[in-house]
Formats: structure tokens, C-alpha cells, sequence
């Protein structure tokens, strides 16, 4: 679904991704887990189409969206994305924000309300419809993005630390909710993260991310079992 090779990029002369290398598989979710700077959102972006690549390609559903010479823009590409600060349209009430992208791909009525209800069933938003963002709780901003996001019906789902910005008893049960939404789903995810349990409850595989390069690449349960660096163990709660 996703196969992205050799991507490299540099903010002036610091490194922040190494040539990096993977597949996502359909309907498989991958876990990018690092800590803050080590390059998580730069590759999310490249893959989004909002930031090009130094070097290497990105090719999306059997198609080169990135390379030296072609460059497909984000509009264009079968993707959507979830922003860790909502990024949800001030201006518009929540129907409006859920709508807006649906219109843009010229989807037609009937469909988009059909999509509507039942992404206002999916993601608990009964009675929030006609509210603006600003009437909304973190949690409440945050199923509207996801909503947004879903509403495209994209083929690769992008999402960049969706719950940090949520209190600790918010994320625990938005965590679980969205592992039960993305498991219905089965849709392809690319899910940034600096937080190991989310990885853990989210992922089929964990790519886990250091000074832009990828130390290993496998399921939760092999990471756990066999971490392949010190810093993977680290991760994994070894402390020796
Ligand atoms: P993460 O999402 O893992 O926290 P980022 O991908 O945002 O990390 O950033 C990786 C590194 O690249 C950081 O050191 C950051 O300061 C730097 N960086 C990110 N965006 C830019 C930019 N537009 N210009 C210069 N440096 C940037
Ligand atoms: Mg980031």
C-alpha cells in the first residue's frame, strides 16, 4: 500500500533522516515510536506529500508519488491525516469541518451525508454537529479530526501523535477506543508516537525510530522478546 525507499532529508546540515527503507502493508497499522526530534514528523510529512524528500521515493498504492523528479501533491495523494493539535478550522462547525474535505474531492450529497452518519455514530458525535471547534473538549476536537480524516475515505491513514495533547485518563481511553476503531477499520495507518503503551496497543509492527534511522522493525511481541539494540531494550523497559 505504502513502500517508501532510500528516503533521506536535511534541515541545512543536520541529518534528520537517514536513507530509510519500509513497506506498509494493506490494511496494516505501523507505529513510528522515537522521542521528540528524532525525525517522526519529518518522515510523516514526507510521506503526506507536505514536505519533499532529499533523496529516494515514495510510492502509494502501486503509484510513484515522490521522487528525484515527480512529486505528486497531498490533495492528490490517497491519504489523510490526524494533527496532533487538531489543526481543525476555527470558522467552521464541526459538520462543516467534516464535510469540507469530502466537497473539495467533489463526493456527491447523498454520499457525504451517509458518510456523516456514520462517522457521527463511529466517533460518539451526537449533539456536536452544528458546534464550533471552540465548544469542544480536547477529546471532542480530537474525534472530529479523526473524523475529518476518515470522512476521504483514504487509502493510507497518516497520524501524527494524536492523543499527547489529551490528560493522562483521555488518552488511556481514547487509546483503547481508537485500537477498537482501527481494528473495525482495518485500514492502512502510519501512527506517530513517543509513547511505548500506545505503540503497544495500536500496532501490528513497531518501527522504532532513532536519530533518523530505523533500529528495528517488527511486531510488539519481537521487540519485547528480542530487542535488537541496546536502545530498543532500553524502550522495553530492560534496564541493564
Ligand atoms: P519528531 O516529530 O520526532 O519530534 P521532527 O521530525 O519534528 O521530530 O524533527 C526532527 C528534527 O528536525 C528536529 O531536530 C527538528 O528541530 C528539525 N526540524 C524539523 N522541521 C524543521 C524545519 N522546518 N527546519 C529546520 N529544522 C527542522
Ligand atoms: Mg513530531
Amino acid at each position: 500500500m505504502l513502500r517508501l525507499k532510500d528516503i533521506s532529508k536535511a534541515f541545512g546540515n543536520q541529518q534528520v533522516l537517514h536513507p530509510i527503507s519500509f513497506d506498509l502493508k494493506e490494511g496494516e497499522r505501523i507505529c513510528i515510536l522515537g522521542p521528540s526530534g528524532c525525525g517522526k514528523s519529518t518522515l510523516l510529512q514526507i510521506v503526506a506529500g507536505l514536505l519533499r524528500a532529499d533523496g529516494g521515493e515514495v510510492e502509494m498504492a502501486g503509484r510513484t508519488v515522490e521522487n528525484g523528479g515527480q512529486y505528486v501533491p497531498p490533495e492528490k495523494r490517497p491519504i489523510n491525516m490526524v494533527f496532533q493539535d487538531y489543526a481543525l478550522w476555527p470558522h467552521m462547525t464541526v459538520r462543516e469541518n467534516i464535510e469540507y474535505g469530502m466537497k473539495r474531492r467533489k463526493t456527491a450529497p447523498g454520499e457525504r451525508k451517509e458518510r456523516l452518519g456514520k462517522l457521527q455514530a463511529l466517533l460518539q458525535l451526537d449533539g456536536l454537529l452544528d458546534r464550533l471547534p471552540t465548544q469542544l473538549s480536547g477529546g471532542q476536537q480530537q474525534r472530529v479530526g479523526i473524523a475529518r480524516a476518515l470522512a476521504t475515505e483514504p487509502q493510507v491513514l497518516l497520524m501524527d501523535e494524536p492523543l499527547s495533547n489529551l490528560d493522562v485518563k483521555l488518552r488511556t481511553d481514547m487509546r483503547n477506543e481508537l485500537a477498537h476503531l482501527l481494528g473495525t477499520l482495518s485500514i492502512a495507518t502510519l501512527y506517530v508516537t513517543h509513547d511505548t503503551m500506545e505503540a503497544f496497543t495500536l500496532a501490528d509492527r513497531i518501527l522504532v525510530l532513532r536519530d533518523g534511522k530505523i533500529d528495528q522493525l517488527a511486531p510488539p511481541q519481537e521487540l519485547f522478546e528480542r530487542p535488537a539494540t541496546p536502545w530498543v531494550a532500553r524502550l522495553m523497559g530492560y534496564h541493564n
